[in-house]
């Protein structure tokens, strides 16, 4: 049972670690967005990571939303970049590399696409899969980054931000990596954000192997420059692939609070996203996902982000994944199966026709939200 220290509230779903309600946040951003920021000073210190984007430094990354302003030998907040020579470098032992992992995973995956798309059901038959169902015999090759331009408080990944685990690895390693049984790609992380041109790269090399089928998808929180963005569905609409948009919350508030950014950029690139799938409805070009964060994701931020789901394209899937204590939000419960329906009903209240419950052995069963 936490407390708001604004408003006084007490509620299973209110975090003590982060010490406000959802409301609080969303209508006093000045009162409570700076004790907020002070737990991520003390998480991002033990990483070595700057504790929030860089402003006033000379030169200026345009990579993403955060736009970092630094100066000479400043770190980005994604860490994946410095200031050196006056010019905005990739951080790494030396130019070409890039801190990630690269692995295999059996068709059909547990994707946030899987129930959705080409390696698990008939969507794309023939045009972008071999088979007519689960891609039973086929690969995923998983790119996963190990660096991200938002910082979540509940991040399930969060081990990348420990630079000893880091390896680097070229454009070639990952491409070497695609076999005739490798049917799709998915870079994840992490965030393809801030390694959007290296994904670029890699998607490239792997379409001049010239395979009958490899899908390339990218799974991200969307805050990435829409000239990059735009390149990167260029690539996932010729080879049926998809751009898995996590959209994390409505209020840009909450976003600063809970992710430690600014979610405007990934609201505008949704939604230009979202026009351009109407050009490849199947399979589907773009899919929405949103993490149910127990009294943070609540029915305000729900209805938020269905309004512009339903606004641009009514055909997008979206699927709700259920929440689990971890990294620093560690005092919340797992998501309740009435906080998924309630997600789902307001989907179809606006109207949205595809939506899938993911993660369901996650789910609790109902508890009482309020004293
Ligand atoms: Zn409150």
């Amino acid at each position: 049972m936490g407390t708001c220290r604004l408003c006084g509230k007490r509620s299973i779903i209110i975090s003590d670690v982060i010490g406000f309600c959802a409301n609080c946040i969303r209508e006093h951003p000045q009162e409570t967005l700076k004790p907020i920021s002070l737990i991520r000073y003390r998480e991002r210190s033990s990483f070595g990571l700057p504790h929030k984007p860089p402003k006033g430094g000379n030169v200026r990354c345009s990579f993403c939303v955060n736009q970092c302003e630094l100066n000479e030998g400043e770190l980005g907040f994604c860490g994946r970049f410095v200031c050196k020579n006056g010019k905005i470098k990739i951080n790494a032992p030396s130019p070409g590399l890039t801190a990630l992992t690269f692995y295999h995973d059996p068709l059909p995956t547990n994707c946030v696409a899987s129930w959705i798309c080409p390696a698990s059901t008939s969507e794309g038959y023939p045009e972008f899969t071999c088979t007519e169902g689960p891609e039973v015999g086929f690969k995923n090759l998983a790119v996963f980054y190990q660096s991200c331009n938002f910082d979540c408080f509940y991040c399930q990944n969060w081990h990348f931000r420990d630079k000893t685990t880091h390896r680097f690895y070229k454009s070639e390693d990952v491409v070497d990596a695609v076999d005739e049984k490798t049917n799709c790609i998915c870079f994840f992380g992490g965030d393809p954000t801030p390694n959007i041109l290296n994904s670029l790269d890699i998607a490239e090399k792997a379409c001049n192997l010239k395979k009958e089928f490899l899908r390339i998808c990218w799974e991200t929180n969307g805050s990435v420059n829409w000239k990059f963005l735009e390149r990167a569905l260029s690539f996932a609409m010729k080879t049926g692939g998809c751009i898995k948009f996590d959209l994390k919350f409505f209020s840009k508030s909450l976003n600063l609070a809970l992710c430690g950014t600014d979610n405007s950029w990934t609201l505008d690139n949704f939604k230009k996203a979202a026009l351009l799938a109407r050009k490849r409805p199947h399979p589907p070009l773009v899919i929405a996902s949103t993490l149910l964060v127990p009294g943070y994701v609540d029915s305000y931020e729900l209805e938020g982000l269905a309004s512009i789901i339903a606004s641009v394209n009514k055909d997008i899937p979206w699927s709700f994944l259920a929440f689990y204590p971890t990294f620093i939000l560690n005092d919340l419960p797992t998501t309740s199966w009435d906080h998924a329906k309630l997600a789902e009903r307001i989907a179809k209240k606006y109207g949205i026709k595809n939506i899938n419950i993911g993660n369901v052995h996650l789910l609790s069963n109902s508890y009482k939200i309020s004293p």
